[in-house]
């Protein structure tokens, strides 16, 4: 019990005993209290405000429970404060206030028991424990103040210290200052010490969060920033790019019409941001529409004789295919007009006409490009995609003129004859715009929108078969027919141009590499058989690879193909000459055919069976044979009395026709007199010798009628080893035309009527 000890009544701070605080007095009433207190034994009481609001607190306004503290020190602050250094001495209970000059109080004190050294050993240690953790997610607590406290001997100091430390609101420390035992204000410590943990976690957590989306906000930030700024440099890029091509424009010949339609495009790319969808395909357009050639032409070459030099140089033989052109290019010289009909180079494959083409444009000093027809069924391929479509592209004729760069090139017009239309689109009218002098200096391509002029194009076609042409196509053209080549022309076409080329595309111009001419020969007859020469260049080529491949590895400096070694290039010889049948045979027979490959020889075969009168065809036939079948029948029939062939025979007979193999011949009824003659043999039993071949229609009476591509038929014959050919009388001024390469060592004989044929053809063998 204690009496009248001057009191201080603290605003917003609770001292406990052995804490060591520094607190501030203004109140005349502390002062007073203070001046008591070291008057006497420095010893003050001191007890916390329930309201920090209360000026002149009463006994009501205090807790009950304060400390007792001693003054260690005392500083004078300006404007009359003190600031104290006092430190806790023990608890006590305010039992009575007396307000006067200052707060003097009465105090029951509180007699702590010992508490148990074994628990109280426990408790200090997870006191000190618990603070470490605090302190560690707490900074605001330095690590001296730590170690100080870690070293603390004493529950009592320690738990007083940690309480100083402790940045927690007074009410708390006031509530573990209520607490009756020493053990059990050490234990509200401890909770106290792990909510305040929690507490900063979950603030740190919070802070964390934050702080990230703080980050984040600026990181968004910061690449917007950068963002602009690319887009702006692009936006600067897109003028820049729009002033490239309004300088481009400015160098471009074209009409005004042209000129004006381009700025506005310049223009429209120039007012657009570079990451609109639109841009590229304005950009796009815009290139397109900048490399065409418009008006921009190139000078032709008009000198004939130049012409002549050129076509003569590049190609052998061709004499009338020459003659043609030469005679085209002078029209077009004198009309000047492009208005000339277009030339359509016809004729089997490999046989010179896209190289022909090409010689034309190098005579001329033309720029030259080659559009690819065949397979061509969708008519945008013609003429464009409409730009509104995804990925729209210029057509092949507006691609064409723009990487010739000139509005005047020469175009060919590869195999024409392929070009197919289907449920897209009519491609025959396309390229009938394309090529009618009419219409085609508008021509209007869906992409370009733009009308191009084509007027001044020297178009050439090519095409293997006539017949597949489009006929409103084919009234433009003019043809120029190209034949197969003799074995004797492409002898010369591989020595003069063939191999020399070969030689120079292997790399093989510095060495000395030859080939003797009977190698050359046997590569044409033993590893050929083509109208043209492109298997045989491929050939010789296959030889030069050998050859630069030896050269390498062997270290060779030259080479010399001759026949016997030509195995080691080639391998095997795969075709030879005799394709006789070896024995004359009955019912069988040799037809020539001309197909759009070149000639060929096809074996008519005719059973006869006992049966009812029944007529088949099987094999390779197209309608107008079935038909010339039927004729030759009728005419069997005919004259069956001559042949010994009894009445009834027909309706109790079937015959069977069959063409074992050949392509379908492009030049229709040809093959009359073939197929009758082989009925005849294999009804009569006679058989047909094996080293003739025959073409030719018939009629119902047994006329031979004439036929065409005489020269590819002969060809064929030859090649076969056939000795006598039968050809239509009326085909006897074709023959003069024929070069006697062809004609020897062949037996032509001429037709008139199936009359003039069946006694050579038939043997009679000798029993
Ligand atoms: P096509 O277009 O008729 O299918 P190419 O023009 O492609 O045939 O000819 C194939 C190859 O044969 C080319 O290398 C070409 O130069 C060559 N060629 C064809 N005919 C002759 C010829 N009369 N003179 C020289 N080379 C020729």
């Amino acid at each position: 019990m204690i009496k009248n000890i001057p009191t201080v009544a603290l605003r917003g701070l609770t001292i406990l005993p052995s804490m060591l605080v520094h607190f501030d007095i203004s109140r005349q009433q502390s002062l007073k209290a203070v001046e008591e207190a070291l008057k006497e034994d420095q010893r003050l009481f001191v007890v916390t405000q329930k309201s920090m609001e209360t000026e002149n607190p009463e006994e009501k306004d205090l807790y009950r429970i304060g400390t007792v503290v001693e003054i260690r020190q005392v500083v004078k602050l300006p404007k009359g404060i003190l600031r104290i250094l006092a430190e806790g001495m023990y608890r006590a209970e305010l039992t009575a206030l007396e307000v006067s000059e200052y707060l003097c109080a009465d105090l029951a004190v509180f007699m702590e028991e010992e508490a148990d050294p074994v628990r109280s050993e426990a408790v200090l240690r997870s006191l000190k424990e618990s603070f470490e953790l605090y302190s560690r997610s707490n900074n605001k607590i330095s690590k001296e103040q730590v170690r100080q406290i870690i070293e603390l001997q004493g529950l009592e100091k320690t738990a007083g210290q940690i309480a100083t430390a402790l940045p927690v609101y007074y009410e708390e420390k006031q509530r573990i200052l209520e607490a009756p035992t020493l053990m059990e204000r050490c234990e509200l410590l401890c909770t106290l010490m792990e909510q305040e943990i929690a507490v900063l976690r979950v603030r740190q957590e919070l802070e964390e969060k934050v702080r990230s989306r703080i980050d984040k906000n600026q990181r968004e930030y910061i690449l917007r920033e950068q963002m602009k700024l690319i887009r702006e440099e692009l936006k600067e890029d897109n003028l820049n790019e729009a002033d490239q091509f309004a300088q481009e424009l400015k160098k471009l010949k074209a009409s005004k019409k042209v000129k004006e339609k381009i700025q506005k495009e310049i223009d429209r790319y120039r007012g657009i941001g570079v990451n609109s969808a639109e841009s590229a395909v304005i950009r796009g357009y815009i290139e397109t529409l900048l490399s065409l050639p418009w008006d921009r032409v190139s000078r032709d070459n008009k000198d004939i004789a130049n012409a002549r030099e050129v076509l003569e140089r590049d190609h052998y033989g061709l004499e009338k295919v020459k003659e043609r052109i030469l005679e085209f290019l002078s029209v077009r010289i004198l009309t000047k007009k492009g208005d000339s009909p277009i030339l359509c180079l016809v004729g089997p494959p490999g046989t010179g006409k896209t190289s022909i083409a090409r010689s034309i444009a190098k005579a001329l000093d033309k720029k030259y490009v080659r559009i690819s027809l065949g397979g061509v069924r969708d008519e945008a391929e013609i003429r464009g995609h409409r730009r509104t479509y995804i990925g729209a592209m210029p057509g092949r004729i507006a691609t064409g003129l723009r990487s010739a760069g000139v509005k005047n090139p020469l175009m060919l017009l590869d195999e024409i004859d392929k070009l197919s239309s289907d449920y897209k689109g009519d491609t025959a009218s396309a390229m009938l715009e394309v090529l009618d002098s009419e219409q085609n200096h508008k021509f209007s391509d869906h992409y370009v929108e733009i009308p191009l002029d084509l007027s001044e194009v020297l178009f050439i076609a090519t095409a293997n078969d006539v017949q597949t042409i489009p006929r409103p196509l084919l009234d433009r053209m003019e043809l120029i027919e190209i034949t197969s080549y003799t074995e004797n022309e492409k002898f010369h076409i591989a020595r003069e141009h063939l191999w020399e080329k070969q030689i120079e595309r292997n790399g093989l111009s510095g060495y000395k590499v030859t080939i003797t001419d009977n190698a050359l020969r046997r590569v044409i007859s033993g590893y050929t058989r083509e109208a043209g020469v492109r298997g045989l260049e491929r050939k010789l080529g296959e030889i030069c690879r050998k050859v630069a491949r030896d050269i390498i590895e062997k270290k060779k400096k030259s080479a010399k193909i001759t026949e016997s070694s030509l195995v080691k290039y080639l391998g095997k010889v795969r075709y030879t000459v005799q394709e006789l049948n070896e024995h004359n045979e009955i019912g069988i027979v040799r037809g020539l055919a001309w197909t759009s490959v070149g000639g060929d020889t096809l074996q008519i075969e005719v059973n006869t069976m006992p049966g009812k009168g029944e007529f088949r065809l099987t094999g390779q036939l197209g309608d107008v044979m079935k038909e010339s079948a039927q004729a030759g029948i009728s005419y069997i029939r005919s004259v069956s009395g001559k042949y010994g062939i009894a009445d009834e025979y027909f309706s109790k007979h079937d015959i069977h026709i069959h063409i074992p193999e050949g392509a379908v011949p492009k030049d229709g009824p040809s093959a009359g007199v073939t197929m009758a003659t082989a009925m005849i043999s294999a009804i009569t039993g006679i058989p047909v010798r094996a080293d003739i071949a025959m073409t030719g229609e018939i009629t119902l009476r047994g006329r031979v009628l004439p036929i065409g591509g005489l020269k590819e038929k002969l060809l064929a014959a030859k090649s076969a080893g056939m000795k006598l050919v039968f050809v239509p009388e009326k085909n006897r001024p074709d023959i003069g035309e024929i070069s006697d390469e062809i004609k020897n060592g062949l037996d032509i004989r001429y037709a008139k009527s199936m009359e003039d044929i069946l006694p050579i053809a038939l043997v009679k063998e000798i029993d």
